[in-house]
């Protein structure tokens, strides 16, 4: 009897001490972020309707992925979810909105990683799938794959059950005016690396590749990222966007989605160099993501940015172009949007 005082007093203490873990635990931070693609996007170029939608539909994929993860959702489902909403939306370079090939047709890449498990999967120039990022999912879930390609992805979508269109569901008047434009040109309109806010202003008509890194309650991240590619690439062409390490990376620590002229960051391995920095030299995500987009990556000549979390949330969203369609929500669920350099 002497005995139970003390101990009941120990186990009241130990209570008292859970309950006070018990709302910090349940307070682990949420956070996604997401892009739109990177480029020459200067104010005078662009009306105020067409801003508007932009900001809707990026604020639209941003409260939908937050929703996800403030339900306790995984990192996998918001990237998933959020993406979606982009490759449907007709303003961006993905789904529904996807550039041309120099033969007129629509070819898509898209790509998803999971952060705590090193899963990956990825499909690359397919012409029939509606939302790419979910073929590229069905790939690391229900293959013993990482990456199909063309007709083979198709397939394999198909009989994983998701949604098939015809091709004349990408035709957009706007992107085949694009086309028309390069093919005049007979060039891939390349988008100007622009650090200082001079460079002459390319028009942005092949931009708006979309990603997203998403931020769990468990502390896992994802990413995934999804394009048309560039406007006039030839047939069969592969960009960053479903190579991993290039256009997507994540890992334990951080995760990377990548926009932008696509042999530069196959070549400069951009998603995977900035986990790395993070996790090799301990840098912050911005510090990695900033040494990455605006030190080496401009100087070689590769436009574009890239968005990054680590895992406590904490964002970067980092562009060597005068613009990027961008957003961040965190666990407040506030969604913030941003489509010039410098405004944020
Ligand atoms: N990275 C994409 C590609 O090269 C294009 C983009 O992000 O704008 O296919």
């Amino acid at each position: 009897m002497r005995a139970r005082g003390p101990r009941l007093l120990v186990s009241t203490s130990l209570l008292a001490a859970v309950l006070a873990v018990a709302p910090a635990a349940a307070e682990s931070p949420i956070a996604l972020v997401i892009h739109g693609g990177a480029g020459t996007i200067e104010r005078a170029d662009l009306d105020a309707e067409t801003e508007a939608a932009y900001r809707r539909d990026l604020t639209t994929a941003l409260e939908a992925g937050h929703a996800v993860l403030a339900r306790g959702g995984s990192s996998l489902d918001a990237v998933e979810t959020a993406i979606r909403l982009l490759e449907d939306s007709p303003l961006f370079n993905a789904g529904k909105g996807s550039v041309f090939t120099a033969e007129g047709h629509n070819e898509l890449d898209a790509s998803i990683m999971d952060g705590a498990t090193r899963e990956a999967g990825a499909v690359a120039g397919v012409s029939t799938l509606k939302n790419p990022i979910s073929a590229a999912r069905a790939v690391m879930e229900r293959s013993p794959h990482v990456l199909l390609a063309g007709e083979g992805a198709e397939r394999f979508a198909r009989a994983a059950g998701l949604e098939e269109v015809e091709p004349e569901y990408f035709h957009t008047e706007r992107r085949w005016r694009a086309l028309e434009k390069a093919r005049e040109k007979n060039e891939i309109e390349r988008p100007p690396v622009d650090t200082d806010g001079d460079a002459a202003g390319a028009s942005p008509s092949y931009l708006g590749t979309v990603g997203a890194v998403a931020l769990d309650r468990a502390g896992r991240l994802a990413a995934g990222t999804s394009t048309g590619g560039m406007t006039f690439k030839r047939h069969g062409r592969v960009g960053d966007s479903p190579i991993v390490g290039a256009g997507t990376w994540a890992d334990s620590r951080c995760g990377v989605s990548s926009t932008g002229h696509g042999e530069y960051f196959i070549r400069y391995a951009v998603a995977h160099d900035v986990c790395a920095r993070v996790r090799y030299l301990d840098l912050s995500i911005e510090e990695a993501a900033h040494q990455v987009v605006v030190d080496e990556l401009a100087a070689a000549g590769g436009a574009g940015g890239v968005i990054a979390l680590d895992h406590r949330g904490r964002p970067a969203l980092v562009m060597n172009t005068a613009g990027m369609y961008r957003g961040y929500v965190g666990s407040d669920g506030q969604p913030q949007v941003s489509i010039f350099r410098d405004e944020d």
